[in-house]
Formats: structure tokens, C-alpha cells, sequence
């Protein structure tokens, strides 16, 4: 493909805080953004050149945002592939496109084809039903957590299982929808790898952070993550290697759990930008927003290489209230301009540099 010029028209599909951070890189190298969100005034739209407010099954809306832009992305995983599939029959691309989606969008599909490629998971069994956990359960030998297949995020959709007496609770808790169980993983910590995969198919990643989460949601992230270098460059591989075997356009999110021995066992992929990859327009020489753009318009990608150690902070509900007056020197404030604090919706973030990189 030719690259993109400076003036053209990405669209995004969904308006969170993510389309909103795209958006900001699209503008600063030259293009105009088109938001498309079922949401009335989503936090990305307010910064975007417009946007389109309709349901993911309006084909119509569909169909008129594809004629409006050059080329379309996506910062929300949930996006029925079905919208996507309208949109490439309208002859526009979507990148990245319906394998990443429909891959990530359901965690037995996920695991399966982590497992398929090389990409170790903690064990799991299929779920259909109450009576399918306590078999599953004694054959994992471990206590379980109950995962729905589809729509978790943040810690929702979720249940601890530790004794088979426990099943027909953890059932009801996730609404007895089809889910998995997986074994419980006793790791050390837990770390993510961002990687970005252009449409020539040259591959970049940056330094995985190491991440703290709270009530299921993330925290905090840091990098360098303190691992040894082995451990860090296996993870980087196996995020590279995913992000090859998807045929992914843009940036991706690989999660993993670091065992105490430095097995890595990944938990679940974004195919997008990353809440843990916000400290890299900070620590790093291009930032995961700026490199999604690029690959999404065809651009050369830009250099990872990190800088500085560095931390993110997330604000989370009341949080999100900060006094600017408040903030240290080296503090960078990003608010997502949401209406609502709401207890675990995320507010905003802070990231730090800490300092000049050591090794
Ligand atoms: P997830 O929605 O799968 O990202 O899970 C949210 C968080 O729950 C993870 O970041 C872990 O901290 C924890 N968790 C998820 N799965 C497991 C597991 N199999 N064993 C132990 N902790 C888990």
C-alpha cells in the first residue's frame, strides 16, 4: 500500500480513551480523525475532526463512515467482526483486521490459538455448563478461575472456583454464560509486551512493563520490569511471533505471568494500543500511539528504542478529581475528559520518567 499522506482520514472504531490518545497522534502527524462509537459524546470524539454516533448493526452507518475515511482502525476489541466485514465490503480496510478480532474476542478461540502457535497458557477446559466445572476442576488439580468466554474485562465476567461444592455459585456469578475454567498460576508477577506490526510486515516491541493490578484492574506499570533479559526477549518473541501468525496490522498487547523459574505462561491479548504501554511516548523514542498510527497508514515504523525508566500511574474513579496544583515535576497528566467518576472506570493516568536509562 502507498503510504497515507499528511491530510487523509483515519477512522476509529469506538470512542474511549484510547481512540481519544490515537487521535491525538493522528492530528500530530497531519491526519484527520473520524471517531464511529455507539456512545453520545465519547471522550475520543471531543478531540477527533467528527464523529459518528450508531449502533455496531447499522449498516448504513456503517457504510457511510467507510466512504468518509481513507482507512479505518479500531481501539476497542469488542467490535462485532460482523461491523468490520460490512465496512471491508464497502471497500475500505480495517486495520487490523477480523482475525485479530474474532481470535481475541473469545477467550477459548484465544488460548486455543496462543497454544496452537508455541504460546504456553495456564491449563483450561471449555465450560457449557454448571456440571462441566467439577470434573474440569479435578482434572486441573488446582483451584480454577471461571472465565467467560466472551466480554470480560477489568476483572468482570470472572469467578474463583476452590472446591467443586463451589461450582454452582461460580456458575451463577459469571450469569451462566459459556466461559472456561483455567488453573490458578502461582506467578511471581505479571508483565505485558507491546508490539506493533506494520503492513509490510516489519515487526517492533518495546521493553515489557511489569504490571501491579488492584480489584482486577490495572494499577500500575513500570519498566524496565527488573527481569532478567532472557525472560524479557522470550516475551518480546512470543508477542512478535503472535502478532505474524495473526497477519496484525497495528499495535497488540500480549499479557503475561511471570513463574518464579521465568516460565512465561501468556494470559490473554489486545489486538490494539495497551493501558500498559502508556508510559512509552515517555520512556521511549516513538510511543505505542504514534507507531499504531504509522502502521495503520502504511508509514515507515518508528524506532522503540527506551530512553528512561519510567512508571504509569492509573487514576481510577475519584482519583481521576486531581489538583494540578498537586502534581510533581516530572509528573505528565493525561485525563480522558469522561463526564463521570464511577468507581473502577478509568479517569486518566500519570507517567514519570524515573530516570536516564542505566544498561
Ligand atoms: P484477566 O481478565 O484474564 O486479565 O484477569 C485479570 C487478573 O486476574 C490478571 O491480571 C491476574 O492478576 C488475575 N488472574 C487471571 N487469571 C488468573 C489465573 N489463572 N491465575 C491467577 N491469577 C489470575
Amino acid at each position: 500500500m502507498t503510504p497515507l499522506p499528511p491530510g487523509a482520514t483515519i477512522g476509529i472504531l469506538g470512542g474511549g480513551q484510547l481512540g481519544r490518545m490515537l487521535a491525538g497522534a493522528a492530528a500530530q502527524l497531519g491526519f484527520d480523525v473520524l471517531i464511529y462509537s455507539p456512545e453520545d459524546d465519547p471522550p475520543a470524539g471531543r478531540v477527533a475532526a467528527g464523529a459518528f454516533q450508531a449502533d455496531w448493526d447499522d449498516a448504513e452507518a456503517l457504510r457511510e463512515f467507510a466512504a468518509a475515511c481513507d482507512v479505518i482502525t479500531l481501539e476497542f476489541e469488542n467490535v462485532p467482526v460482523e461491523s468490520v466485514r460490512i465496512i471491508e465490503v464497502a471497500g475500505k480496510r480495517v486495520l487490523p483486521g477480523a482475525a485479530s478480532l474474532s481470535v481475541s474476542q473469545d477467550r477459548l478461540a484465544e488460548k486455543t490459538f496462543l497454544n496452537q502457535h508455541g504460546i504456553a497458557t495456564a491449563p483450561f477446559h471449555r465450560i457449557d455448563a454448571a456440571g462441566d466445572i467439577a470434573p474440569a476442576l479435578a482434572s486441573l488439580g488446582t483451584a480454577g478461575v471461571l472465565k467467560t468466554r466472551r466480554d470480560g474485562y477489568d476483572g468482570k465476567g470472572q469467578a474463583w472456583v476452590r472446591s467443586p461444592q463451589g461450582a454452582e455459585a461460580a456458575w451463577a456469578a459469571i450469569g451462566a454464560a459459556p466461559a472456561i475454567l483455567e488453573g490458578a498460576i502461582a506467578f511471581d508477577c505479571e508483565i505485558s509486551v507491546l508490539v506493533a506490526r506494520g503492513q509490510d510486515g516489519t515487526t517492533t516491541s518495546w521493553a515489557p512493563p511489569r504490571n501491579t493490578h488492584k480489584d482486577g484492574i490495572l494499577d500500575r506499570s513500570v519498566v524496565p520490569s527488573g527481569l532478567p533479559k532472557g525472560v524479557e526477549e522470550e516475551a518480546r518473541r512470543k508477542a512478535m511471533h503472535l502478532a505474524e501468525a495473526l497477519g496484525h496490522v497495528g499495535v497488540l498487547a500480549l499479557e503475561f505471568f511471570v513463574l518464579p523459574d521465568g516460565t512465561l505462561l501468556a494470559n490473554e491479548f489486545a489486538p490494539r494500543v495497551h493501558n500498559s504501554g502508556h508510559c512509552t511516548p515517555e520512556a521511549c523514542k516513538t510511543g505505542q500511539f504514534e507507531q499504531h498510527i504509522r502502521c495503520v497508514a502504511g508509514w515507515p515504523l518508528g524506532d522503540t528504542y527506551r530512553l528512561f525508566d519510567a512508571e504509569m500511574i492509573n487514576l481510577i474513579g475519584e482519583a481521576g478529581h486531581v489538583d494540578p496544583a498537586k502534581l510533581g515535576p516530572e509528573d505528565v497528566l493525561t485525563l480522558y475528559g469522561k463526564r463521570e467518576a464511577r468507581p473502577g472506570r478509568k479517569m486518566g493516568h500519570i507517567t514519570r520518567r524515573l530516570a536516564p536509562r542505566k544498561d
